[in-house]
């Protein structure tokens, strides 16, 4: 089973440029918006052991009630989401306490497609990061898994020493397109790399449509009190 065609990332016109008077007609040319957010719903892989999603009618205009009202049922590591430092580091900063200037900004997308490993190395990364980039996307494989009905634990993941590496090189938010930023074999050692510096993981991504590039990212976590992460509509602005 596939999951439909509506689960395809969408690339957006921005409505505010088709506003713009004439004389910033061209600007809409060069500005664009990916949505790099999976969509959530009961057809949405969610990692191995946790909970699955729910999101059904409470009240419902074809029963008789007076307006549609539904209800949300899943982890907070479902699709698109943010974790925070007190995922794996006890006592660390909670998604309400990650600043938001973190979350919006220049950010690059790589493309990592080609790789046959299953882990992406530090030397894949060295190569390509733009000097300064504290916000970096990883373009994988990972992107066309989402077409699959079921979790695939077999996702491309960073190693521990391109952890290292993105901590030493003063990165804030690393995103990926799957679930875990880290291989499923061993969840823990690059996620507490990451979080023990205080770098934001950005999960559950889309990149299929996203040329590598610079962007602006904007991806805001609900504010979940004291929670360790919470989904977001992460977006890419040319
Ligand atoms: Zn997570």
């Amino acid at each position: 089973m596939t999951v439909g065609a509506g689960f395809k990332p969408a690339r957006l016109p921005n409505p505010a440029l088709h506003e713009t008077v004439e004389g910033r007609a061209t600007l809409a040319v060069h500005m664009e918006i990916f949505d790099i957010s999976v969509p959530i719903s009961k057809a949405l892989p969610t990692y191995e052991g946790d909970p699955p999603i729910d999101l059904e009618l409470w009240h419902s205009m074809a029963r008789g009630d007076l307006a549609d009202v539904r209800t949300l049922d899943m982890g907070v590591h479902s699709g698109t989401h943010l974790d925070a430092p007190s995922h794996f580091i006890p006592g660390g900063r909670t998604i309400d306490q990650v600043d938001l200037d973190t979350c919006y900004g220049p950010a690059q997308v790589l493309d990592l497609t080609a790789a046959d490993t299953p882990l992406i190395g530090r030397e894949q990364l060295a190569g390509s990061l733009a000097p300064d980039v504290v916000r970096v996307l990883l373009k994988t494989k990972n992107s066309g898994l989402w077409t699959r009905a079921e979790f695939d634990p077999s996702f491309v993941a960073l190693a521990p020493d391109a952890a290292q590496y993105l901590v030493e090189r003063g990165v804030r938010v690393i995103g990926i397109d799957y679930l875990s930023i880290a291989p499923f074999a061993d969840p823990t050692t690059v996620h507490r790399v990451l979080l023990a510096a205080g770098v934001v993981i950005l999960e559950g991504l889309n990149l299929s449509a996203v040329p590598a590039g610079h962007y602006t990212l904007a991806c805001f976590p609900l504010r979940l009190a004291a929670a360790e992460a919470a989904p977001a509509r992460a977006i890419l602005i040319t």
